[in-house]
């Protein structure tokens, strides 16, 4: 449980970590998807890791008041 600094609070406090997966630019029909995996198939340059990253926004969650903070960071 990471402690931070709560912009909304004013102080250092608990706060918890949420992964939330990015709405996809592609569509949902299969034709869609398709072309998703090729244009993440040719990525050949960014890894796994990265991919995943770029998919996903980690954000903490203040436990005191509950305030979202996105916090994207490449590890
Ligand atoms: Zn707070």
């Amino acid at each position: 449980m990471p402690i931070q600094l709560c912009e909304i609070c004013g102080e250092e406090t608990a706060h918890k970590e949420a992964i939330v997966q990015k709405p996809s630019k592609y569509g949902k029909s299969k034709k869609e998807q398709f072309k998703a995996f090729l244009s993440g198939f040719f990525l050949s340059d960014a890894s796994v890791s990265d991919l995943s990253h770029a998919l996903t926004d980690r954000y903490v969650i203040c436990e005191k008041c509950g305030h979202k903070k996105l916090e994207n960071i490449r590890e």
